[in-house]
């Protein structure tokens, strides 16, 4: 099949083409490179079967017939998102809306990368997906969670009044190589600062949680989940639930580091806990992550070392 995957360049972007161009398919990969780096591509310079156009999605624009639209393009750290604000709330809206666009102009399918923030600072836990969640709609984060919740309403009205054939995954933390080495999420933060020697700040006391998902079961999950006809929102994530300072820890046995562990405020609106309740992706599809947070933290080491010195966002 031919995809377009918007949002290409970016850390589940460029992990989300690998694993379709090694299944044969053609992909025409689009990314204003905002967030993203040209860097996650770079080994694809020969593939044949890769097309890479540099473009702001929240532009109208068209590809070519394609049979598959996977809209994954957005800020999508909180230090991302927080600077890119007014950006991250057009590509959620106008940019979802284009995409979609396409999906119903060539009759493709549409998968649309949602989140957990959907969810907010829960007060259902585990998430189900009928949880309505709990968001903060005028705080600092809210420019990430309403884009992401009105795109969802975006996709589920094109499926319902546009016949367009939709999915959406929502994603909770995910890490491992290609991860922006600066881009202040957890993982990137602790892996960095531990491999340089430098002290790894925990926000708070550290006790929120958060449930982390190594990138390639987290890809395999979404690629099976947009060959399955559930148009209404499945978690995809590891339902293992960590305290942020049993995160730190992690990774200061995986690297053997002898960094210290200080603390720092706690940002607005950081959510307390967060862990995903699976058995619908279960149910449906058979998907359950098989990698735990220490093997998954040993597999991203080489890549966070190769970053120490790197003068891009990845090397
Ligand atoms: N966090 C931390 N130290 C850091 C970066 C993040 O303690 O250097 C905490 C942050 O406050 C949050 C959790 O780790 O509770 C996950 O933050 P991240 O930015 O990775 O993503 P979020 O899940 O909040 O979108």
């Amino acid at each position: 099949m031919d995809a377009l995957i918007t949002g290409v360049a970016g850390f589940l972007g460029s992990h989300l083409a690998d694993a379709l161009l090694a299944e044969g398919h053609s992909i025409i990969g689009v990314d204003n490179l905002s967030t993203g780096s040209t860097a996650n591509l770079k080994h694809l310079a020969h593939e044949p079967r890769f097309q890479f156009l540099e473009r702001d999605i929240c532009e109208p624009f068209d590809p070519g017939r394609v049979d598959y639209v996977f809209n994954f393009a957005s800020p999508a750290s909180p230090v991302d998102y927080l600077r890119l604000g007014i950006e991250t709330l057009q590509v959620g809206s106008d940019g979802t809306r284009n995409a979609l666009e396409l999906a119903k102009q060539y009759g493709a399918k549409f998968l649309h990368a949602s989140t957990s923030e959907c969810y907010g600072d829960p007060l259902v836990h585990p998430q189900t997906e009928d949880y309505w969640g709990h968001v903060n709609p005028i705080g600092p984060r809210s420019v990430y969670d309403e884009a992401k919740r009105f795109s969802e309403a975006l996709v589920m009205a094109y499926n319902r009044y546009r016949g367009v054939d939709t999915r959406l995954v929502r994603i909770f933390n995910t890490y491992g190589p290609r991860l922006q080495k600066n881009d202040g999420r957890v993982i990137s933060n602790f892996m960095m600062q531990a491999l340089q020697g430098e002290d790894l700040t925990v926000y708070g006391e550290g006790a929120q949680t958060r449930s982390f998902c190594y990138v390639s079961d987290e890809i395999e999950g979404i690629l099976a989940l947009s060959r399955c006809d559930e148009h209404l929102p499945v978690n995809i994530g590891n339902p293992a639930e960590w305290t942020i300072l049993d995160c730190a820890r992690a990774v200061l046995r995986v690297t053997g580091s002898k960094s210290r562990i200080v603390y720092r405020p706690l940002p607005t609106d950081d959510p307390m806990q967060r862990r995903p309740d699976i058995s619908k992706a279960k149910r449906l599809f058979g998907w359950e992550p098989r990698i735990d947070l220490e093997t998954g933290l040993r597999l991203s080491l080489d890549y966070f070392k190769s970053c120490i010195g790197a003068t891009h966002s990845a090397p």
